[in-house]
């Protein structure tokens, strides 16, 4: 089963198709047709299993096998259904409903109980195990319940503070972004993660900031962030000389 992002965290029913075994509605399941009965076996006596006894020097020794005759039910069917021939199901085609519940991960299994293929003759019916398929959401990556958010902010931003629009599980939020923040902060919002699995509470959204640095600079932007390292006493590479070398770098 397929999910986005957002089925797979907060949980859906959807439907898929199937071509299963189905009980029979002409024999309900019985494989007898409308009106007759089924018959006691004759090669095991209605037991489901034929018991043989041999002799040996260290006395007797009773083996007992199912019977093949009635494949051990200990009955056969005098008249079998003629839609499904006396096995009590057909194949067909099957909607089925599956809720999935909030918090499923790519590659888990669900399980529903009953709701696989019907069994011969009215048996006990099989389980259906459903495999959950998750889209990645390129602007989340999960970590169990939380959510990792990477943020690229300028390095403006991240020295002089900023307020952000990012992106939650339920829409956009604001997200203050402190001044002096470092490459790699990491802020936490709470409980805007993944709802548990069969649990209580949901995980955290971690956003990591990821500070940018440009690479490259107008005259006027290189003019000022000089006299910034002036200012600080910070030594940085010296201008590059012409018209000719600034244009070389810039193809490089
Ligand atoms: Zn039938
Ligand atoms: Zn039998």
């Amino acid at each position: 089963m397929n999910l986005d992002f957002s089925e797979a965290a907060f949980g859906t029913t959807a439907s898929v198709e199937l071509r299963l075994p189905v009980t029979c509605t002409r024999c309900e399941g019985s494989g007898c047709e409308p009106g007759t009965h089924p018959a006691r076996c004759d090669v095991c006596g209605g037991t489901g299993e034929v018991r043989e006894v041999r002799r040996s020097i260290l006395g007797q020794i009773v083996t007992a096998a199912p019977c093949v005759a009635c494949s051990a039910t200990g009955s056969r069917i005098p008249t079998p259904c003629s839609d499904c021939r006396g096995d009590g199901r057909v194949r067909s085609s099957r909607a089925i409903d599956v809720e999935v519940p909030p918090g499923v991960d790519d590659g888990q299994r669900l399980r529903l109980s009953g709701r696989g293929p019907a069994a011969p003759r009215g048996g006990i019916p099989g389980d259906l195990y459903v495999t959950v398929r998750v889209a990645p959401d390129p602007r989340f990556e999960r970590i169990g319940d939380d959510l990792l958010h990477v943020r690229k902010i300028a390095f403006t931003q991240a020295a002089l503070g900023s307020r952000l629009e990012i992106d939650t599980l339920e829409g956009s939020e604001e997200l203050v972004v402190p001044p002096g923040t470092q490459p790699g902060h990491e802020i936490r919002l709470k409980g805007r993660g993944i709802p548990a699995l069969r649990g209580r509470g949901r995980g955290d959204l971690i956003v990591r900031v990821d500070v940018d640095v440009p690479g490259r600079l107008s005259a006027d932007e290189e003019e000022l962030l000089r006299s910034f390292a002036e200012l600080r006493g910070e030594e940085v590479a010296a201008p590059e000389k012409g018209v000719f070398s600034r244009l070389r770098s810039a193809f490089q």
